[in-house]
């Protein structure tokens, strides 16, 4: 049986996950809390497992 973390994000959802553990330095956990989506889904955006053609020019700058 397959599990389904990857819940739907929408854009702006990964890119504020993004800007908080890249920009602002939150753990992956408390971005997760803080933009109110299951904590795997929010790390699968922010290692860039999924959505990623989404990009974020400040993320990937740094
Ligand atoms: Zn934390």
């Amino acid at each position: 049986m397959r599990r389904h973390w990857n819940a739907k994000l929408t854009v702006e959802q990964v890119v504020e996950l993004r800007r908080l553990h890249y920009d602002l330095g939150l753990c992956k956990r408390c971005a997760a809390k803080v933009v109110g989506v299951p904590r795997q889904t929010a790390y699968d955006a922010i290692v860039f497992q999924t959505w990623r053609h989404v990009e974020d020019s400040a993320t990937v700058a740094s």
